[in-house]
This record gives structure tokens, sequence and C-alpha cells, in this order.
């Protein structure tokens, strides 16, 4: 998910989960593990993230059987593609890996990333507001969508234990909307035909430019 950034209210945080110093991808490393770990974080490069209308965002991912080290891997190289493209959210979807997981971070200083496998909403408010969202997958756009308040999800973290996050605002926003992308729902299908088909066009124009653009 991305955002403009002047729009962006003060992401309100409540969580369960242990601060990003002791992030479950980092849990059980040792300082020189750490160093290594980010070092290969800075060294790979990020990846393609399908662009709208592409066919492939609406596949429905499969739920991760078992948490292995690909799982590791992948959720390291989503968050280096997430944070090069200035989002706040990706799905595993957008990268043409059809599994339950999701990165984000809503944190101000880009230092809080979380990573959601098998991610179920169990409760989500009553009370929704519509607020303006943008998408990696659809760049330049951004178009209201009512998201409940607040959000209850249990998933698993990077070690296959179970985890309990609580969110409102910002985050309760970004988890659903990444959650849509992982059946396969892109947030432009919230709005009017009228307005679809014309942010399709628009994309499919802005692809053919940018491919004239290339071969130049
Ligand atoms: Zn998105």
């Amino acid at each position: 998910m991305e955002i403009l950034s002047d729009s962006v209210p003060k992401a309100l945080i409540k969580q369960r989960l242990d601060d990003s110093e002791n992030i479950a991808a980092f849990k059980n490393l040792g300082k020189v593990a750490k160093i290594a770990t980010s070092l290969f974080i800075s060294a790979m490069s990020p990846l393609p993230i399908l662009r709208y209308p592409d066919p492939r965002l609406h596949t429905v991912a499969k739920p991760v059987a078992k948490v292995e080290t690909h799982h590791r891997q992948l959720s390291q190289a989503m968050l280096k593609t997430m944070y090069e493209a200035e989002g706040i959210g990706l799905a595993a979807t957008q990268v043409d890996v059809h599994e339950r997981l999701i990165v984000i971070d809503v944190s101000e200083n880009r230092d809080q990333p979380l990573v959601l496998i098998n991610p179920e909403i169990v409760w989500a408010s009553a009370e929704t507001r519509i607020g303006d969202e943008g998408c990696l997958s659809v760049p330049g756009i951004y178009d209201g969508v009512e998201r409940s308040l607040a959000v209850k999800v249990e998933s698993l973290d990077l070690d296959g234990q179970r985890q309990v996050l609580e969110a409102e605002g910002m985050l309760a926003v970004c988890i659903q909307h990444e959650m849509d992308h992982l059946m396969g729902k892109v947030f432009v299908e919230y709005l009017s035909p009228l307005k679809r088909n014309r942010i399709k066009t628009k994309m499919v124009k802005q692809k053919k430019d940018e491919e004239r653009e290339a071969v130049r």
C-alpha cells in the first residue's frame, strides 16, 4: 500500500508484538548474524512489482503450510522492495508469489517492519471510515475506500509462532488493504466501474509509454 505523504495521520499503533529490535526475523540471531543479515538485505535487489491490470494480481494466495527459510528470504526481499518503492505495505501476491504473506511498516522512521504469515482478521470494528488509499501496483492513483477503523489479526511470525496484533488507524487500513491482495483483490475494485475502467486505461497506456521509452 502507498499513501499520500501529506495526508498521513499519525499512526495509532496498539500492538502486542515486540518492538522492531526484537522483530521475529532477528529474534534468534546474534549481533554478527544481524549485521550479515542487514548487509544481505542491502545487497539484495528489489523484486519486480506486478502492475494493475496484470491478471496475476487476481490470484488467490495459498496458506503457508510451514514457515521455512525461503519465507524468511522472501519477506526480507519484500521489505527491501517496499522500502525502495516508499510503500507502507506489500503482499506476496504483488511480487507474483501466491502464498499468504504480507509485510508492513507504517512507522515514521521506517524501522518497524512487520511480517504477517497466514493473517486472519478475527475481529473488525463495526465503525468504518473512508480514507484515501494508494497501491504500489497502481502507481499514481489514490482514491477513497471504506475500511474498519480497528482490526484484530492472528498470524504466524517468521519462527512459525502464532502472533496477535491489535491495530487501528493507518496500520488497520494497511492490513485490510494487503489482505485483500492475498484474496486477489486490488483496491480499485472498490471503486465504480467507470472509475476502474479509467484507471485501467491509464495504467495500460502508462505501461506502453514506458516500454516505448525503454527501447529507445
Ligand atoms: Zn496494494
